[in-house]
């Protein structure tokens, strides 16, 4: 029997494709794996909160370079197993062989997991080193969405980028190389974080016009605190506003009014994409569930829960 099929409750958990197919907006939270006791607690008063307003998925990341793979399966596994929450597992391919790779998701099978996010993942230390396939591993995230869905019955997502993806050279060949990920099986994308609409609408009218209909889902960090400045855009190469910067570094000793600015910001943004026909918004919470939910009672979301 291939993986992830065996009668468990995988069976009646949802999958990310048909929340999706099913009409409604998705609303999906990210949370990172925990590192320590105290992060596992964080992490655990956050889902409580998150999980009160039913949001469509929550997802938990694969820490870098494939470094906290314990963590994200037990997280994961217990959103599965002692919430009422359907769980998005991130899996990447930096150092795993294909054997590990199987591993892992047999592990996220054997836990009832039936959605996975598969992406390349960055070498680690430093993000834009040489990028070196494990010997008997993957080359391209593409290769592990096949994986996966020869694995098993499996809902999977992908990365998506609204400012190129930082090794790419060119429009063209970035959006080929996605479009390929999504011929390989990929159900539903989601993007990197960004802070101008258009780069988001822009890259989703360039993967229509490349004759593909995966659904793409805009994510969504609000700033909350001055260091983030330099921080997301070392994280993600997103362009960060000079407005947004000067604004915030013009209050950067009083702390609620950063985080408000942020808020504020965000909102904004997610007003500005929910008013075009987007699939759903997921939010980057850090662990942290307070600036995503007033974010989304500000989009008057909650009385939609
Ligand atoms: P790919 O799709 O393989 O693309 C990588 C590069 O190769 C791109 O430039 C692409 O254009 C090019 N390419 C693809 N196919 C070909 C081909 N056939 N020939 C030539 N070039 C090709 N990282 C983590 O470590 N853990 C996480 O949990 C995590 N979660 C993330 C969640 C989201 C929503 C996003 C957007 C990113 C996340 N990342 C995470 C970061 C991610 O791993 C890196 O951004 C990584 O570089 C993305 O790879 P990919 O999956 O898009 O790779």
């Amino acid at each position: 029997m291939a993986l992830g099929t065996a009668s468990t409750r995988s069976d009646r958990a949802h999958t990310v494709r048909d929340l999706l197919a099913s009409g409604k907006r998705s609303f999906s939270f990210e949370f990172a794996a925990p590192k320590t006791e105290k992060g596992e607690r964080t992490l655990w008063n956050a889902i409580r909160r998150i999980e009160a307003v039913a949001p469509t998925f929550v997802s938990v990341t694969y820490g870098a370079g494939g470094s906290s793979r314990e963590g994200t399966v037990r997280a994961t596994a217990r959103i599965a197993t002692d919430t009422t929450l359907t769980p998005v597992a991130h899996l990447t391919a930096v150092n795993h062989s294909l054997a590990e790779l199987r591993n892992i998701i047999g592990h996220y099978a054997d836990a009832g997991i039936r959605n996975m996010l598969a992406l390349r993942g960055d070498p680690p230390g430093d993000p834009m080193g040489e990028w070196v396939r494990h010997p008997d591993g993957v080359q391209y995230a593409a290769d592990l969405v096949r994986l996966i869905k020869e694995s098993g019955d499996f809902c999977v997502g992908v990365a998506a980028f609204p400012e190129m993806h930082p090794r790419s050279t060119d429009w063209d060949s970035d959006v080929r190389h996605f479009v390929d990920k999504c011929r390989a099986g990929a159900d539903f994308a989601i993007t990197q974080m960004f802070f101008y609409p258009e780069d988001y609408l822009r890259l989703r009218d360039r993967v229509a016009a490349a004759g593909c209909q995966t659904p793409i889902i805009p994510e969504i960090m609000p700033v909350t605190n001055v260091r983030q400045i330099e921080r997301f855009a070392e994280l993600s190469n997103a362009a960060f506003p000079p407005e947004l910067a000067e604004r915030i570094l013009a209050v950067k000793d009083d702390k609620a009014a950063v985080r408000s600015i942020g808020i504020e910001y965000a909102t904004e943004l997610c007003a500005r994409l929910m008013s075009e026909d987007i699939p759903g918004l997921h939010f980057i919470t850090l662990n942290h569930s307070t600036a995503t939910l007033e974010i989304y009672e500000n989009l008057g979301l909650h009385q939609q829960s």
